[in-house]
């Protein structure tokens, strides 16, 4: 009796964004944590003025550090959520609806959706919106930085891979 067992497994995705910032300056070690001012593990860089649209917006805040986490998480665009449209015929999904489909995604998977209005079926994080509110993991969370600039978001969603979105929230 012998098992055997062929892994793929990928284990750089944290690691290579941690790096991928701290490489550019863009955060450090955040040494001087706070529970309720700097609660973050990682703060702005010297260079965090090269990350941002408008780098003279940047100012010092309360809660401005940077969270890198590989526990999944439900993250929600709360002021800028709108419900996602169905990316076949632009249908919004009820609100009501898409609150218990988000409550199934975080407990038991992404569901796929069938549309209401013409019966196409996608997952639920395929469905369109500008800020849309999704289940996943690992992610980067920028705390309190102005706007991101285009280039590195894109950046980072290439680094963190797969279905990967960006989610501006405002609370
Ligand atoms: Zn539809």
């Amino acid at each position: 009796m012998s098992e055997d067992r062929e892994s793929f497994v990928r284990i750089d995705r944290l690691d290579t964004s941690e790096r991928f910032l701290q490489e550019r300056k863009l955060i450090v070690p955040n040494t001087a944590r706070d529970d309720l001012m700097s609660p973050s593990e990682w703060e702005a860089g010297p260079r965090v003025k090269d990350a941002l649209q408008f780098p003279q917006d940047w100012g010092p805040m309360a809660n401005s550090g940077v969270d890198i986490k590989l526990d999944q998480g439900l993250f929600d665009a709360v002021e800028n959520y709108a419900p996602p449209a169905c990316p076949a015929c632009k249908k919004a999904l009820d609100e009501v609806g898409h609150w218990d489909l988000l409550e199934w995604w975080a407990h038991n998977g992404e569901p796929a959706v069938e549309c209401p209005e013409c019966g196409t079926r996608n997952r639920l994080g395929d469905w369109l919106a500008d800020d849309p509110n999704v289940v996943g993991a690992p992610s980067v969370t920028f705390n309190n930085w102005p706007p991101i600039k285009e280039e590195l978001a894109a950046e980072l969603l290439a680094l963190l891979g797969g279905r990967a979105r960006q989610v501006r929230a405002h609370l």
